[in-house]
């Protein structure tokens, strides 16, 4: 890859604005645009009548009971109803309709445990569990409005008993298995539950992690009384507790009913309730509805994931405890009809490469993953994919955090073999869908960039005025016009939704993530605006500074902040890992440090040079794997770090802390 030289000497605000990447792109092979789904005639729908396009593509994905009639009602914006007179069955859209057309012999998923226990569950299967569960479910009380939380490991059992809460019409909360007991009551509480669904424990890497016990406190704490029965699957076969109020999956499931004919629900009835990951600070629950949804899920899944359900093997690496594995594990795919892998574990158990293990086993075409395990893979080197095949991947998709442009080259040469399209999403829990993201058969992609909104969608990104950037500039991403799968609100807190997403910029969608404009128009998703830095009065992007940093051939990841600083008011502070190759190699740490700090004084411009750059085995990151800079930033300056009830590991804070008090 060439860096053009660039420009230092400018000091105002827009130095930042061009990155050497900008020149970088990859149009799609007439090979993969010969059969690609999308082409650009989507775009030009959409500008032609974005609500009418909408319509077209709900009747296009989905299977109406009572079709609408009404598209968009946005009266009582910023609360949109979509379809709003229609009625559907979500779970029914998801299941059975592929059995009626006929494919209920095709796989809809590959289970591959944690431990190498495999099952293989086709969509008629699918359908007949699902049908037993929400007899199941209805015989413990659920019913139309009902809140069940989910608390499982990655285990189809999880995807059954989502669909099977969806089947009658109730409300699914999922909580991620890793949360602790009072992450769980905290969502019990907020939700008002009336069923939990839980296991004994499932697998991570070789032994068994206890997930009752964890139940078991959160329903002994405050405000859970409104639980009636805790449902629990056999997985961990670890001993746990048992109280009257608790059933084994495996009898209820078996003494059910197996036919349920599945009643049609306003598009707009509740189907889930998703807390955020708390990147940023308390996790919000957000409220998503089922028309609207289920019709961006199973578009974007369709069209950015170029499937043809006859013939690809789609994997999506995420938890269902995520909205990523929401909609791109269970509504998406499953309403698209297509094959897809779920696998319970971790991507190096019990060796290295065992998701490249997976993705020869099962002939993975599609896999859609996110930066960390990308650099995850960087970190231990490429010898480890270069040992599998991977000759069936045919599209690659990234999603959760900006992925760095060395790291999307390395996922394209070495997983992608030079060969496949990447997308890069942008969307987040608030927005249901992928919402910016180039369509593999169309767009020329720019490694690092999510650059254009998908068809339908609207965005702008402003300056701190709410005015409208031009190209070469940088502010806010902000969405302008509603979309079907946008959140219809924060549960039992209205004033909390308009106040946190709609008040900055009136009439603008806006959740917090800087971006900026290219010359050609492509977005470029900056991070957290929390986490832009000012130096000496320049704005500086974290993520332009860890990319140059990850550039460097010793570096895996980096995250960098921005700390207080007497001179300079905020002065950059880098956090480094280092590859497992350099690990071996380097013998002078301060003369890395020293090169890294130059090279990104090179790359970026003197003003960009880090005052401090720490090596360190592992950074600070939320339990879905994103970089937690909130954190660093505390860290950094030596303040108390507050709330870690998002970290994935808090012993990493006191590892970090060392490296600062030795600064110090
Ligand atoms: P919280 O809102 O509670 O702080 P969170 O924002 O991490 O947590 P999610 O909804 O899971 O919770 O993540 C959405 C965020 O992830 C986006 O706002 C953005 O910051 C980041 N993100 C997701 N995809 C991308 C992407 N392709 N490029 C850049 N950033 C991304
Ligand atoms: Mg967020």
């Amino acid at each position: 890859m060439t860096i053009p030289q660039q420009d230092h000497t400018r000091t105002d605000q827009t130095r930042t604005d061009r990155t050497p990447d900008d020149e970088t792109t990859f149009p799609p092979s007439p090979e993969f645009v010969a059969d690609a789904v999308a082409d650009s005639s989507l775009h030009d729908a959409a500008s032609a009548d974005r609500v009418a396009f909408w319509a077209e593509q709900s009747r296009l994905m989905l299977d109406w009971r009572t079709p609408f009639t009404s598209t968009l009602d946005w009266s009582a914006a910023p609360f949109a109803r979509w379809f709003a007179d229609g009625e559907l069955n979500v779970a029914e859209n998801c299941l059975d309709r592929h059995v009626r057309a006929g494919n209920g012999e095709r796989v809809a998923i590959h289970f591959e445990g944690a431990n190498g226990d495999t099952r293989t569950i086709t969509y008629a299967q699918l359908t007949a569990d699902v049908q037993r569960a929400a007899n199941m479910l209805a015989g413990l009380g659920v019913g139309q409005g009902d809140r069940v939380v989910v608390y499982l490991p990655l285990i189809p059992e999880a995807v059954v008993t989502m669909l099977a809460i969806a089947r009658l019409g109730a409300i699914h909360s999922v909580v991620f298995g890793g949360f602790s007991a009072e992450s769980l009551r905290a969502r019990i509480e907020d939700a008002g539950a009336k069923v939990v669904v839980t296991a004994d424990g499932g697998w991570r890497r070789g032994a068994v992690s206890p997930l009752k016990p964890a139940v078991d406190e959160a329903l002994q704490g405050e405000g859970t009384d409104s639980v009636e029965h805790v449902l629990v699957v056999q997985r961990g076969g670890n001993d746990i507790d048992w109280t009257d109020r608790d059933r084994w999956w495996h009898d209820e499931f078996a003494a059910a009913a197996p036919e349920h004919e599945a009643q049609a629900f306003p598009a707009e009835n509740p189907l889930f309730i998703l807390y955020t990951s708390g990147t940023t600070g308390k996790p919000k629950g957000i409220v998503h509805t089922s028309g609207g949804y289920l019709t961006q899920a199973a578009y974007t899944h369709k069209n950015v994931f170029d499937m043809h359900p006859e013939k690809d093997v789609y994997w999506c690496t995420a938890d269902i405890g995520w909205i990523t594995g929401h909609t791109y594990v269970v509504y998406g795919p499953l309403a698209n009809g297509v094959t897809q892998v779920l696998y319970e574990g971790t991507p190096d158990e019990p060796k290295p490469g065992r998701w490249w293990d997976l993705v020869d086993a099962y002939g993975v075409t599609v896999l859609y993953t996110a930066p960390t395990a990308v650099r995850a893979a960087m970190k231990a080197g490429r010898q480890i994919p270069e040992a599998r095949s991977l000759e069936t991947l045919r599209l690659l998709g990234s999603v959760g955090e900006p992925i760095n442009p060395e790291a999307w080259q390395w996922y394209r040469q070495v997983i992608g073999h030079d060969r496949t399209p990447i997308v890069d999403t942008w969307w987040q829990t608030e927005t249901g869908g992928i919402m910016i993201s180039a369509l593999p058969g169309v767009t020329k992609l720019k490694p690092g960039a999510a650059q254009t909104p998908v068809p339908g969608i609207v965005a702008e990104i402003v300056d701190d005025d709410g005015h409208r950037v031009d190209p070469g500039g940088s502010g806010y991403l902000t969405i302008t016009e509603p979309w079907p799968a946008m959140a219809r609100g924060i549960w039992g807190d209205p004033d909390r939704f308009v106040e946190t997403y709609w008040s900055r910029f009136p009439g603008r969608y806006f959740a917090g993530d800087g971006a900026r404009l290219d010359g050609q128009g492509d977005i470029w998703v900056q991070g957290r605006v929390d986490d832009v830095m000012n130096v000496s009065g320049h704005r500086l992007s974290t993520a332009e500074i860890e990319s140059a940093l990850v550039g460097h051939e010793g570096v895996a990841e980096a995250a960098v902040v921005g700390a207080a600083d007497e001179t300079t008011g905020q002065a950059v502070v880098a956090w480094v890992c280092i590859t497992e190759e350099a690990q071996a190699s380097i013998t002078d740490r301060d003369a890395l440090v020293q090169d890294l700090r130059a090279w990104v004084a090179k790359r970026i411009g003197p003003i960009a040079r880090p005052r401090d750059v720490f090596i360190v085995d592992e950074l600070p990151k939320t339990r879905s794997g994103k970089i937690v800079r909130r954190l660093l930033r505390a860290v950094t300056e030596g303040r108390p770090v507050g709330d870690t009830t998002t970290l994935a590991d808090t012993s990493v804070l006191t590892a970090l802390q060392q490296h600062t008090a030795r600064k110090r």
